[in-house]
């Protein structure tokens, strides 16, 4: 691993002064935040990732978790992900996020985890860890050996000609579904960004992965209140039982009165290039009594516009299915 200088600042103000001064914060950023770094020193030793300082945000005060006035929750940056996940608010009111929570990794990795990184974390395409190998996201306009290689568990929706790369997280998914909103501190002030907004397409610039500039902290995310009475589920399918990322997952908030849905909020993971809603399955479910036959139209629906790679054209009809018995379970649960 590379040399770096690492530094531990008393307050946020002081971590987004220094972390103002890199060029970039995305790929190739010189300056890092580091919070739990289970992805940023794994990429390190790879020489994926080689800032020069490394800001230490463990000391800051963003280990909350509390409940907003209106009645949603506001989760700190640096809330480990197991905290998260067993928190009794989070297990009573937002079950889909604990449930993606403790989906994700393993017990030691969730205690390190944090809600940032996990919001931040990188795709696991292995051609962007191996530095012998082009890679658009890594070394932008070296091209995207993925597309012609091995794609089995790359994406089907969102890709680009530059780089077909999934998003691996499970608790994005899961915040997708519950329309959280990140809080972000910078040099210019304070933003809240919907999650929808925050994490980019590829495009022609694989290397650009969020909507975070030079500087940008990520303070907290909040979450909008629960929805009365509805249920959740995040169903994860993945080629072994633990330690492993989602070849697909479907996280589900869903209302029903009188047998038919009257509120749907999908999201689907291991198939998009960011965490992907799912608004063709909404609009597929909402009026519709909650029965079997429709919660396969809602799946197909939400796969219409699926464009498999040439090793990943199974990932259709297993999301299909992972749609559907979520919601399965969801609503017979
Ligand atoms: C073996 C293994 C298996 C895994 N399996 C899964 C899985 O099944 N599902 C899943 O979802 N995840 C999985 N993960 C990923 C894991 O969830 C992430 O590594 C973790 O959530 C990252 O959090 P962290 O705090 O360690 O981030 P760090 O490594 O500390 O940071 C990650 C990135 O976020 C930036 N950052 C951190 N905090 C902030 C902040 N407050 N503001 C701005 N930038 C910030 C850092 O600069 C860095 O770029 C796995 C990881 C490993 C190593
Ligand atoms: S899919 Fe993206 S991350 Fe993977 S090799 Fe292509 S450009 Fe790199």
């Amino acid at each position: 691993m590379h040399t770096f200088e690492f530094v531990r600042p008393e307050n946020p103000a002081a971590a987004i002064a220094t972390a103002a001064k890199a060029k970039t914060a995305q790929q190739g950023a010189d300056v890092r935040f580091v919070a739990g770094g289970t992805t940023l020193i794994d990429l390190m030793k790879l020489n994926v990732e080689t800032p020069a300082r490394l800001i230490d945000i463990n000391r800051l005060p963003l280990d909350k978790i509390e409940t907003t006035t209106d009645g949603g929750l506001k989760i700190g940056a640096t809330v480990r992900n197991s905290d998260l996940a067993h928190h009794a608010t989070v297990q009573r009111d937002y079950a889909v996020l604990s449930q993606a929570l403790l989906s994700g990794a393993t017990a030691q990795l969730r205690n390190m985890a944090t809600t940032a990184g996990n919001l931040l974390q990188r795709t696991r395409c292995m051609y962007f860890r191996d530095t012998a190998m082009p890679c658009n996201k890594r070394e932008p306009g070296t091209g995207c050996p993925a597309i012609t290689g091995s794609n089995r568990t790359l994406a089907i929706f969102g890709t680009s000609v530059h780089c077909i790369a999934t998003n691996p997280s499970d608790m994005c998914v899961a915040m997708a579904a519950l329309e959280a909103i990140i809080h972000v501190q910078g040099p210019k002030g304070t933003r809240a960004i919907p999650i929808g907004d925050f994490h980019l397409l590829p495009g022609s610039t694989p290397n650009r992965e969020t909507m975070l500039e030079p500087g940008d902290l990520i303070t907290h995310v909040t979450l909008p209140p629960p929805r009365p009475g509805s249920k959740q589920v995040y169903l994860k399918l993945r080629d072994r039982a633990s330690y492993e990322f989602a070849l697909a997952s479907a996280a589900v908030v869903i209302t029903i009165a009188g047998g038919k849905v009257t509120q749907a909020r999908i999201a689907l993971g291991g198939v998009g290039t960011k965490p992907w809603r799912s608004p063709e399955a909404e609009a597929a479910l909402v009026g519709k009594p909650a029965d079997a036959a429709n919660f396969r139209r809602a799946a197909e629906a939400a796969m219409r516009n699926a464009k498999p790679q040439s090793e990943n054209g199974f990932k259709i009809e297993l999301a299909k299915r992972c749609l559907t018995h979520a919601l399965k379970m969801a609503t017979t649960a």
